[in-house]
């Protein structure tokens, strides 16, 4: 089987693409390069033994896509390419729309034209915005609080009514929760721009001497310990979930909406002091202020997934922090 993997140079899209290779399948990697390095795409080779087949472009291109589908005969797309930076969709809302729903939807009708109708999307727990239930249900209600969440919330109902027109769609449309860690090879990884938004890089940085302390969002939630709670997924994990969609997808007609976590919570401290316990590196940090837009506590419910996929997460705390800190050993370097 011959897989289009958009965003395949980016953090779970290389991941996704050593998976699917290991698995035996055909892989074209398209990606803009906006957020990634070409150099992943070598990574990916030296891990599987082979070589990466690669196309630099966008998917907003509709004549580099129809040019692609003329290429090659795909038979599912697995869409990773997008923008992701929930503070930077805040400012730049059209970017985000653009980028994630009409490069969602040029994609979707190159597709259509070419009879190619399966497709694996990157959704996010963020369309559940502050949900009521903990853990969260595939059920809980749609409610976005920023353009990212909304651009995921759009091309999900886009996907459901594509679904509904036309029945030989087959969609499955992954919900992530937290994903970290990095390959245990230490090729790939994720490749924070800046000052990084998300705990794990961020706990890195600081064992690594990189940063002085870190700066812990928030102490009086209504938590273990008051510090806010999130689903932590080993991206490994995250990654063979799609596989397991692929094939479910290959089997039926229709679409798939599934959580992609582990179903188990952990607090900021509790993830500081895993990753100081697995690595041997103090974490300085300093209890301040919540972050506006935070929520205290959401994990998913994992039920689904296990029952339609046969798929549950693996990979334990200890495993997410000793690969998120041997890969930011490697970026040092
Ligand atoms: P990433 O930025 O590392 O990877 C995205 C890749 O897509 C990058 O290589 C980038 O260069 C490429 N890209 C972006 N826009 C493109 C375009 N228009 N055309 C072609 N390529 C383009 O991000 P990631 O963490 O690997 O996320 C992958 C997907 O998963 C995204 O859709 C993201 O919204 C979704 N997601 C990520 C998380 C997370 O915490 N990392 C959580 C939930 C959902
Ligand atoms: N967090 C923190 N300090 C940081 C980054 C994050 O205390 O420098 C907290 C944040 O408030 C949240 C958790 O860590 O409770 C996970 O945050 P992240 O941004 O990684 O994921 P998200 O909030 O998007 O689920």
């Amino acid at each position: 089987m011959l897989i289009l993997v958009t965003g395949g140079a980016g953090y779970i899209g290389s991941h996704a693409v050593v998976e699917l290779m290991l698995a035996g399948y055909d892989v074209v990697v398209l990606d803009n390069l906006s957020n990634s390095h070409g150099e992943t795409l070598q990574n990916i080779g030296r891990i599987v033994g082979q070589e990466v087949v690669f196309t630099h472009g966008d998917v907003r291109d509709e004549s580099l896509l129809t040019a692609l589908f003329e290429q090659y005969s795909f038979d599912a797309v697995m869409h990773f390419a997008g923008l992701k930076a929930v503070g930077e969709s805040v400012s730049q809302p059209l970017r985000y729309y653009e980028n994630n729903v009409a490069g969602s939807l040029t994609l979707l009708r190159v597709m259509d034209k070419f009879n190619v109708r399966q497709f694996v999307f990157s959704s996010s727990a963020t369309v559940y915005g502050n949900p009521a239930v903990v853990p969260v249900p595939e059920s809980s209600p749609i409610s976005t609080t920023n353009p990212y969440g909304a651009s995921k919330a759009m091309v999900e109902g886009i996907l459901r009514d594509l679904s509904h027109s036309d029945p030989e769609w087959r969609i499955a449309i992954l919900r992530y929760f937290n994903p970290v860690g990095a390959h245990p090879s230490g090729l790939i990884g994720e490749h924070a721009n800046g000052v990084p938004n998300n705990l794990m890089p961020y706990i890195a940085q600081v064992a690594a001497g990189q940063r002085e302390y870190l700066s812990v969002f928030g102490s009086d939630y209504a938590t273990v310990d008051g510090t806010g709670v999130r689903d932590y997924i080993h991206v490994v994990d995250l990654v063979i979930g799609h596989l397991r969609a692929l094939e479910f997808i290959g089997q039926s007609k229709g679409i798939l909406t599934c959580n992609l976590g582990t179903g188990q919570g952990y607090s900021v401290l509790q993830m500081l002091k895993a990753f100081e316990l697995a690595t041997g590196h103090k974490v300085p940090y300093r209890l301040v202020d919540r972050r506006p837009g935070d929520v205290d506590s959401y994990y998913a419910d994992p039920a689904y997934a296990e029952e339609v996929l046969g798929w549950r997460a693996e990979r334990s705390i200890v495993q997410m922090c000793q690969d998120s800190w041997r890969w930011q050993q490697v970026l040092i370097h």
